[in-house]
């Protein structure tokens, strides 16, 4: 085998395990890879249970009370800092501990309640949320899900009020998107009693702040000589801590703390372990499960921000003596963000609601949401920015620090390449491992594999006979139900088709991948709409609302939806990859 090969191998072997140990229910995402609606999971639309929708509303109401007075988005982004007056209010209204339990001084939302509450804080300050996300979201995310009760008892309840914060270390130099290559590295004492840290870790956000810091870091793999990462708690007072650069001078959500720091024989106690030794990357790929979802809330209340800014603009500025509403080319934007904010709204009470309901592996629709609501997101301020013309352009609007605060969002928590990359390849997975059966069969034949050959056969087959049944229940929306059904069967054919022309290379073929990944979005974009349109329309329905009153955004996004999913699907067999490829080439040389 060639070094690539080698790679290749131990790659895969790693994805293996990490991602598909044990057997799990099939979730939304994974079916549609294999042809199949699994409505129990999207219909009917999730509602919050009414007793924590009180508790919700109530949280609302005294959190939009306290930001209106205290949270000012341009001081925090002119002084590059959140005011620690801030964060104790956020801590004071439940913010900083909303998921964690009740038990250790949580306010223990759900998922869905949680997102409502980051989606208010991201429709009016970038640095806010994101300082939420890497506190709440990721930095004490780990130690409420994988933490030992004597670890939450230790460090929770003063985390949860923002007495403390916490950070979640990650990334490295040589550690960025390639999240398994962390080389900071974690030696056992002789006695057993404690870890060694060594290395350093860049980009953290709270980095500088936080009194607690998730930390990932390698570990030897006891009676091998392998390693392995493992999540360690550490704090800054711990001998051999070096903070290097507090506050990296960045671009966007300049409020943040973006850290650097150094750990040099920083003595760690065993007891400070999270989750299992060595299953770190684990832990760590969990967290950001929930980091994402947080993600989704906070790009939806940017979304509706965008919308409300250049509807107000559309409605007053006026040129060539009519507002500039009046103008097709203007109400194609506004147009498309109402229908993408509708839909950026429903993937997230989704997501949220998959978590919740204890769907296990819910980390294909985690990454579709972060990956489409960060990127429908880019496009609503850019419209938003459009329509403003020059007058965006100055400080005294939102939109120019709108558009510095949202490009991280790409990037953050999963660049969205890898993440495209990822959702097409883990989709993929099921459906490939059903033809690898059979392939493995055809050239080596047992009796045991023409058994499960057989199966794997039937189950590829039965997916490429039926088309789906989507169950609405309003009358009026069957026909985008039908089409939604009819799409996730192409969708099915062209994943089976790409897996039998292309075989392994598929790893490596990104722009195949893209229109997989891309269809496979707007297909659980469309689920999502389709239930809350429905949800909504039944609503209406008893209420008397009269059936004339349509929901022209949510119609429109499916129709665009449905749209770009078939341009994905011709993409597969009608484009310039080679050309592409040839150009990027030459010009890489
Ligand atoms: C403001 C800010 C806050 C952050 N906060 C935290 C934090 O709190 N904790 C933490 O651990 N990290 C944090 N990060 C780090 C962040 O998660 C990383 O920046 C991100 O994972 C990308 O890594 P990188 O910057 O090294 O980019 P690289 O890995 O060098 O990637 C650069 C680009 O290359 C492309 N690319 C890379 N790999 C592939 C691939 N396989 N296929 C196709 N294209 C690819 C993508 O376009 C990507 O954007 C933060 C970063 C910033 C800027």
């Amino acid at each position: 085998m060639t070094e690539t090969e080698v790679q290749r191998q131990k790659e895969i072997q790693q994805a293996e395990e990490l991602l598909f140990a044990g057997a799990q229910a099939l979730g939304f995402a994974k079916g549609l890879f294999q042809g199949h609606f699994v409505s129990d999971w999207v219909m009917p639309y999730p509602r919050i249970p009414a007793a924590q929708q009180t508790e919700l509303d109530k949280t609302l109401a005294e959190l939009r009370e306290f930001l209106d007075a205290k949270l000012d988005p341009v001081a925090i982004d002119r002084e590059a800092d959140i005011p620690r007056e801030v964060i104790d209010g956020l801590g004071r209204v439940g913010v900083l501990g909303m998921t964690a339990p009740k038990g250790f001084g949580g306010c223990g939302f759900t998922q869905m309640a949680n997102c409502k509450v980051l989606e208010e804080i991201g429709s009016r300050c970038g640095s806010t949320s994101v300082f939420v996300n890497a506190h709440h979201s990721i930095g004490i995310r780990a130690l409420i899900l994988f933490g030992t009760n004597e670890q939450k008892q230790t460090w929770l309840p003063k985390l949860v009020t923002g007495e403390w914060l916490g950070a979640f270390a990650l990334t490295e130099k040589e550690a960025g998107s390639d999240a398994a290559n962390v080389q900071m590295h974690a030696r056992p004492s002789e006695d057993g009693s404690h870890f060694i840290l060594n290395g350093e870790k860049r980009y953290i956000t709270n980095a500088a702040i936080a009194r607690v810091l998730t930390v990932m870091a390698r570990t030897p793999v006891p009676g091998s000589d392998k390693t392995a990462i493992t999540a360690f708690l550490v704090t800054p007072d711990m001998p051999g801590f070096e903070m290097l650069e507090p506050r990296m001078p960045k671009m966007g959500i300049r409020g943040t703390a973006t850290g650097r720091f150094a750990l040099r024989d920083v003595k760690v106690p065993k007891e400070n372990i999270l989750g299992p030794p060595g299953k770190g990357l684990k832990v760590a790929l969990t967290v950001l499960d929930f980091g994402r979802t947080t993600f989704g809330a906070c790009c939806t209340g940017a979304a509706k921000t965008c919308l409300r800014l250049a509807t107000q603009h559309a409605n007053t500025r006026k040129q060539f003596n009519k507002t500039l509403g009046n103008f097709h080319l203007v109400k194609k934007k506004i147009a498309r963000m109402a229908a993408d904010a509708y839909a950026m709204e429903a993937m997230t009470t989704m997501t949220a609601s998959l978590i919740d309901r204890g769907l296990e592996d819910y980390m294909l629709e985690t990454a579709m949401l972060k990956v489409f609501t960060t990127e429908r997101l880019w496009e609503a301020i850019n419209d938003a920015f459009q329509i403003h013309g020059g007058s965006a352009y100055f400080l005294d609007l939102p939109l120019e620090r709108m558009v510095r605060d949202a490009r991280i969002n790409q990037i953050g928590e999963g660049s969205n390449e890898v993440l495209t990359s990822f959702i097409a390849l883990v989709g993929m997975r099921g459906p490939g491992m059903e033809f690898k059966e059979i392939y493995d069969t055809m050239l080596k034949p047992s009796r045991a594999g023409i058994g499960r050959a057989w199966t794997a056969g039937m189950h590829r087959l039965g997916a490429t006979v039926r088309i789906p049944d989507v169950p609405v229940r309003s009358a009026e929306l069957k026909s985008f139900a039908n089409q939604l059904g009819r799409l996730i069967w192409r969708f099915n054919f062209a994943v089976n088709r790409a897996l039998i022309a292309y075989r392994e290379p598929i790893l490596d073929l990104q722009l195949v991948q893209e229109r997989i990944a891309g269809a496979a979005m707007d297909l659980f974009a469309s689920t999502c709409v389709l239930s809350r349109l429905d949800a909504e329309t039944q609503f209406g329905q008893r209420n008397g609302e009269s059936p004339a009153s349509k929901n022209y955004a949510a119609e429109l996004f499916l129709r665009q939806s449905f749209r770009r999913i078939r341009g994905f699907l011709a993409g597969l067999s009608d484009n310039d990859d080679k050309a592409l490829l040839a150009a990027a080439n030459l010009v890489l040389g």
